[in-house]
């Protein structure tokens, strides 16, 4: 086998010599085709007009670093009425006019780049006997065309954060490959509009409910399927119902039954105490700030109070009244509860599953942490019979005070099916459905909702709803009509088996792009990396 077959040289192209210098291997090769096609008029020329030579770099060769020395041509072009005089003889596909570096070394860099940050790149690059710069890495990938993917019809639209509540941009995943096709600067309804407009081909979009997104696929695709995200609509159930709750604070507020547990009625104790020393700290601060106007010495009001002089220069010094906000150490998962929460509610109990969707959101806690936590839940809500498979009072889990009610945990303990309750929050909540009837009729639509949406029962939507809005309650007339104005989309939901799931996922991994990237990737950066990257 010839040398040059076996390292893929084009035809036309012959290697006379090879050295190693400074570890890297050098191959002198020299043009031979007798004759070569001008790149205007295609016509075949022999009639040479100069050499000169190109010094390029190329994949490397048995552990070397690779450098090609190629002698090649200028030829005369001499065909009547072509505007090219002289032209280079071109090798197409192997090495572009100009190029520093044949097309397959371009290709490796491209790849190494699209899948890490540069720098990272550029030191596995020089691992893998490619020497390059960072410049050169950013330049390729910067330069290189969007891949052709093919047209989606289908789309998961949502949004991701460029920085979390500051600046949002909007992701399109098609739902068939299960590809980001793009990412767009922000999420406004004309943005999303605008690139909807140049897809005419959509049939089917999965959102969020309502909104932008929404406003955005009426208008400009008129044609497609709209579909509401499941988990929003049961999100929105249950936040109606939260609402419902709010907006009757007696429910809450009113003297604590006596059923409710003695830790809580200790808590009010506390919290009464608590509000008390509260009271003395800025007494004395006042005191010690008067006494010090008038001119009284330190000893002096050490006396007259009877408090340490420790304290009284700590009271002189402070603007405020020192240490009089008490607040608790925010635990890291504190953030991620009312996302626990929902799931709990959704009937997501699987503590790893869990664990894994808020380690994407950036929960750093261990899984039998998570799992320690979850069990105060379980133990809420008893499950009969079933001893817990954790000890419960462990010291990170004892509970923090028990509360009194909640609006939020009201709301948990409506929408929890009855036999995860124990008996005691049974006759609890009868207790407060028997306070406020309408409390149940809510709590009775609401989950039936959920039933549905779980079931996918398309054929009850619309009997639920006009149940829904006999009831004449307010809220639930709310929820009832933002239905109604998004009905499309939420019967969509129920239709078809479509879900958000593959775009959540999409996000999760753009969120690994962004911090391969050190988090500051301009967007076109980010686009080049999420479109080309080979994983
Ligand atoms: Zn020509």
């Amino acid at each position: 086998m010839q040398a040059e077959t076996l390292l893929s040289l084009p035809h036309g192209i012959a290697i006379t010599d090879y050295q190693v210098i400074n570890d890297t291997l050098h191959l002198v090769l020299t043009a031979t085709a007798p004759f070569a096609r001008c790149p205007i008029c295609r016509t075949a020329s022999p009639a040479q007009h100069s050499h000169y030579q190109r010094s390029v770099r190329d994949v490397p060769c048995g552990g070397y670093p690779l450098r090609l020395q190629l002698r090649t041509r200028r030829f005369f072009c001499r065909q009547q009425g072509c505007t090219r005089r002289i032209f280079t003889e071109r090798f197409p596909a192997f090495l572009l006019p100009r190029a520093r570096m044949t097309e397959r070394f371009r290709e490796a860099l491209l790849a190494l780049s699209a899948t890490t940050a540069h720098e990272a790149a550029q030191r596995l690059a020089s691992l893998l006997h490619l020497p390059t710069s960072v410049t050169t890495l950013r330049r390729q990938l910067g330069r290189q065309p969007p891949p052709d993917l093919p047209v989606p019809t289908k789309i998961g639209i949502d949004d991701f954060a460029f920085r979390k509540r500051k600046r949002y941009g909007t992701v399109i995943v098609d739902l068939d490959s299960h590809r980001i096709v793009d990412l767009l600067a922000d999420r406004t309804s004309a943005t999303v509009e605008a690139w909807l407009g140049g897809h005419p081909h959509i049939c089917l979009i999965s959102r969020d409910r309502a909104g932008e997104y929404a406003q955005a696929a009426e208008r400009a695709a008129p044609q497609a399927v709209q579909i509401a995200d499941r988990f929003h609509l049961l999100m929105n159930a249950g936040e109606c119902l939260e609402r419902f709750i709010q907006r009757h604070p007696t429910l809450l507020r009113d003297e604590a039954p006596a059923t409710l547990p003695r830790s809580a009625r200790r808590c009010a104790a506390d919290r009464s105490a608590r509000n008390q020393r509260t009271q003395r700290r800025a007494e004395r601060y006042r005191q010690v700030q008067d006494y010090t106007r008038q001119g009284k010495s330190q000893p002096e009001i050490v006396r007259l109070l009877g408090i340490a002089r420790g304290t009284v220069i700590r009271y002189q010094r402070a603007e405020t009244v020192p240490g009089s906000a008490p607040r608790e150490r925010p635990r890291q998962i504190d953030r991620y509860v009312p996302y626990l929460r929902e799931q709990w509610e959704a009937g997501a109990h699987n503590v790893r599953i869990l664990w894994e969707a808020i380690v994407a959101q950036g929960f750093g806690g261990s899984r039998p942490y998570l799992g320690r936590y979850l069990t105060q839940w379980r133990t809420e809500s008893g499950r009969k019979g079933r001893p817990s498979p954790h000890p419960v009072l462990t010291p990170t889990v004892l509970p923090r005070r028990q509360r009194a009610m909640s609006a939020r945990r009201l709301r948990w303990w409506c929408c929890t099916d009855a036999s995860e309750l124990t008996a005691g929050e049974t006759a609890l909540l009868q207790e407060y459905y028997q306070r406020c009837p309408d409390l149940l009729t809510m709590q009775q639509h609401l989950t039936g909702f959920m039933q549905l949406v779980r079931q996918r029962d398309r054929s009850s939507l619309e009997g639920w709803l006009q149940q829904a809005e006999y009831t004449q309650l307010s809220d639930l007339l709310g929820f009832v009509q933002g239905i109604r104005r998004d009905f499309a989309a939420v019967a969509g939901a129920l239709e078809y088996a479509w879900s958000q799931g593959v775009v959540e996922g999409q996000i999760n991994r753009l969120k690994t792009i962004k911090r391969q990237l050190y988090g500051r990737a301009s967007l076109h950066v980010l686009k080049q990396h999420v479109l080309l990257s080979v994983a």
